[in-house]
């Protein structure tokens, strides 16, 4: 017995020794093994990943995995993988499959062996023997209820039920005939006689062991007496010599009984002349990603009802999902690494999760052309019959790879929909009737004639192209402004793309009452069954990975019950459509994220402060909203476009402008201002609503708060939320706008700078601004600027 317990039988995933000494930003469970390192507490680290097989894993559970591998890994430590499988009823062979090889996918090394808990269970069975040997332990014969009942509320202590002083003669005796199959489920379950007063009701008696005749997967029949995770886990890390058992923040309490055990494990183990070792249990947060769901139970809902295609539709954040969207796992890992390990629970923006993934797959993944809704372009110059051959580049110049492929031109191309406008807004710099447009690695072709069908859809365009703008020829000719992707008629390949999208509309699906399924998306996918893509493609193997040029990630899909169809799935957007754009330009993934876009392949111009247009799938509603914003409250194109990206921005400003603000200084609030307060994506759960924003607008334009103060307001707004004019006043932040009280200060500066003022009035009148800028200092900078202005002047004049 002493051999099972302490024997050190592991192989785990192992590395030589490295230096693992406190470091700046390393963190709070990195900087305990430091610390226990440097102490000399171990010689070397063990942790492990534990799952239930019961599931699929999600990448909550890739955040533990990343966390306990690196920091066996960084340790020169052991990462074991050790199945939690201590509950017969909902565990099954094909989850455990999964989970190994989803780990092994995830590149964690756990060393070859894969550990289970039912392994133990005969230790387990002898363990809590000697627990009842010592008193320490007792059968209970209460019903569940009973049980509960006796166990008291927070306020009031437990009672003891009938059974608790059992001798031991009786307790053993009944244990033993609990596991020899005598009794049938629930008649009786094994206790802890740990303190049935103690503030933490978790120690009050815990269940030690409860009988299910069940079959289990690993043990079969053998067993039909089970133990509970707080008794098992901390049997199963000593046993294998964890060091640091890493768990999420809901087992804090629970540590208490991982303590007990521990404790009286070390003294069994020791009765029987063994080496204990000594785990401990720390807790970090778990992960929690918005627009999704984590739990296994929902996740299993969302699979049972048909809500998903199956535990890897690429929609769900399982592993398996992510993997078959076309996630690679150094993306997953770089996320983990990314949101890092804290002591709080907090949600995490899904752009993150994007951004890496982005990140990742921007020098992973060659750039090809394809048209997701094909637009027949006839070039009636270029000969007939003819075709040729570009040598295009698979890789934009900032990405360090290289290679080619041949990519064929003929007289029809398709080109896609939405890079033709017959009436084109302002700043559309794509295809127009009669305008020009270069086809990218190709020629710009004009637009000379518009086909449509009877009943009215344009089906053709008749197009002519210039042989001396041929790409890579020198000089290319003119230029144009822009450059779209297209896809020979007579090359190109028919396929099935499938964009895959949030799952849910709202950051935190289970928040607020309801069924969290209504926050279902209804457009996370959109399947377009026929889009056309360049020939290169075509003996790619599944899983391949590319950037559709100006379109975004898409992945070939492995698992297709039609093995000749090309389908694709989109891994994701070439940058965030959902998110204010003006957000994601300040924001530093976003920006990182813009260079994934291939310059010379963006078409649209605009102006600087305001992020390029994107092609963006709205809903019909927000279509209906950019259309009505344009027209009706007569905002500019770009603004009603950056205002209807998203359900939160287009709300915001309506509110604000049903309130009666004016709508352009309004869309600049939304657009600019918010941005600077809110993070990416935090819109629709702001602590102000439109009404209030626009309220501050209001407050700026009847001068009762300056641009710069209403700055102030909004950050107070986004923080605690308040109603803008009070916070107006209780920051103090209103605009002196009366002549009475600013003439004094004007009057005091410019005694102050006499010299100035005689410059002035020599003719200096450069110096207005120096004055004006003192005034507001002295003010505080709550003046109204033009009044001070004005002041200034006069009393200079
Ligand atoms: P769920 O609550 O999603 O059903 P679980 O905790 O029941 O998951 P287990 O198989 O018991 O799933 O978990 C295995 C390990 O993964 C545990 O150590 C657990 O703490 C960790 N884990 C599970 N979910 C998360 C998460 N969202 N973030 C971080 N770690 C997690
Ligand atoms: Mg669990």
């Amino acid at each position: 017995m002493a051999e099972d317990v302490s024997e050190n039988k592991h192989e785990g995933g192992t590395s030589t020794t490295t230096d693992f000494t406190e470091r700046d930003g390393m963190d709070f469970i990195r900087t305990l093994v430091a610390d226990d390192l440097r102490a000399g507490r171990y010689q070397s680290i063990v942790t492990r990943f534990p799952p239930e097989p019961n599931g699929y894993l999600h990448i909550g559970h890739a955040k533990s995995i990343v966390l306990n591998h690196g920091i066996a890994r960084e340790t020169g430590g052991r990462f074991n993988l050790r199945f939690d499988d201590t509950n017969p009823e909902t565990e099954d062979v094909s989850y455990a499959e999964s989970i190994v090889d989803t780990v092994r996918w995830l590149g964690a090394d756990f060393g070859g062996t894969v550990y289970h808990a039912a392994d133990y269970f005969e230790q387990m069975y002898r363990f809590a023997e000697y627990l009842i040997g010592r008193g320490l332990a007792y059968v209970d014969s209460s019903t569940d209820e009973e049980v509960r009942e006796a166990r008291g509320t927070v306020t009031e202590p437990g009672r003891p039920t009938a059974f608790r002083d059992r001798s031991v003669e009786e307790n053993l005796d009944l244990f033993r005939r609990m596991r020899a199959g005598e009794f049938p489920d629930g008649a009786h379950v094994l206790r802890a006689k740990i303190d049935l007063a103690s503030s933490n009701m978790l120690l009050r008696d815990p269940l030690l062991y409860r009988i299910r005749h069940a079959h289990h997967y690993r043990t079969g029949d053998k067993w039909c007496i089970y133990p509970l995770y707080d008794y098992a886990h901390p049997i199963e890390d000593a046993i294998e010599g964890i060091t640091h058992s890493l768990c999420t923040l809901e087992f804090e309490n629970n540590r208490a009984v991982y303590d007990w055990t521990v404790d009286h494990w070390q003294d069994f183990v020791r009765a029987e002349g063994g080496e204990p070792s000594r785990p401990h249990q720390y807790e970090f947060a778990r992960l929690a990603l918005d627009y999704t769901v984590m739990s296994k139970r929902k996740l299993l809902q969302l699979v049972n009802e048909g809500l998903v295609s199956g535990w890897d539709d690429p929609r769900l954040p399982t592993i398996a999902g992510m993997r078959r969207r076309g996630v690679t796992a150094e993306a997953l890992r770089a996320f983990c690494e990314m949101i890092g390990v804290a002591k709080s629970n907090t949600r995490i923006d899904i752009g993150k999760l994007d951004f890496a993934i982005r990140d990742d797959l921007n020098h992973r993944a060659p750039r090809v052309l394809c048209v997701l809704n094909p637009l027949k372009v006839t070039i009636t110059n270029y000969p007939a019959g003819e075709s040729e051959t570009f040598d295009a580049p698979l890789w934009p110049h900032d990405v360090p790879n290289e290679g080619s492929r041949p990519l064929p031109f003929s007289g029809t191309v398709y080109i896609d929909r939405d890079d033709f406008a017959e009436n084109p807004p302002k700043g559309f710099y794509r295809l127009s009737p009669g305008g020009e447009v270069r086809l990218r690695y190709a020629y710009v072709i004009r637009c000379d004639e518009v086909v449509k069908d009877d009943a009215g859809e344009i089906v053709e365009l008749r197009c002519s192209y210039d042989p001396a703008t041929r790409s890579g020829s020198s000089p290319e000719g003119r230029q144009v402004k822009g450059t779209i992707q297209w896809v020979s008629a007579e090359h190109g390949l028919p396929c099935e793309v499938r964009l895959y999208d949030r799952l849910f509309t709202a950051p935190d699906p289970e928040a607020g009452e309801g069924d969290w399924k209504q926050n279902l998306n209804p457009d996370s996918l959109v399947v377009i069954h026929r889009a056309m893509v360049e020939p290169s493609v075509r003996d790619d193997a599944p899983g391949s990975r590319y950037q559709f040029e100006r379109v975004g990630y898409f992945c070939s899909d492995t698992t297709d019950s039609r093995p000749d169809a090309l389908v694709f799935n989109r891994t994701v957007t070439l940058r965030d459509t959902w998110t204010k754009p003006a957000a994601s330009a300040t924001a530093k993934p976003a920006q990182k994220a813009k260079k994934d876009r291939d310059p010379s392949a963006s078409s649209d111009a605009r102006p600087k402060s305001k992020p390029a247009a994107v092609a963006v799938e709205r809903t019909p509603e927000l279509e209906a909203l950019r259309t009505r914003f344009a027209t009706e409250l007569g905002l500019s194109a770009d603004d009603a476009d950056l205002l209807t990206r998203e359900v939160a921005s287009a709300r915001m400003f309506e509110q604000a402008v049903a309130g009666g603000a004016p709508a352009r200084t309004t869309a600049n609030w939304v657009i600019n201002e918010l941005p600077r307060v809110a993070d990416a994506g935090a819109l629709a759960e702001s602590k102000f609503t439109g009404a209030e924003l626009g309220e501050l607008v209001r407050l700026v334009e009847d001068g009762t708060v300056s641009v710069a103060g209403a700055r102030t307001v909004l950050e107070e707004m986004a923080r605690s939320g308040g109603s803008p004019r009070e916070l107006v006043s209780k920051l103090g932040l209103q605009q002196v706008s009366d002549p009475g009280a600013l003439t004094p200060i004007v009057d005091q500066v410019i005694a102050a700078n006499a010299g100035k003022a005689d410059e002035y009035r020599g003719g200096k009148t450069g110096l207005l601004g120096f004055f004006v800028g003192q005034v507001m200092r002295q003010s505080g900078g709550n003046a109204n600027p033009e009044l001070v202005s004005r002041l200034v002047r006069e009393q200079l004049g």
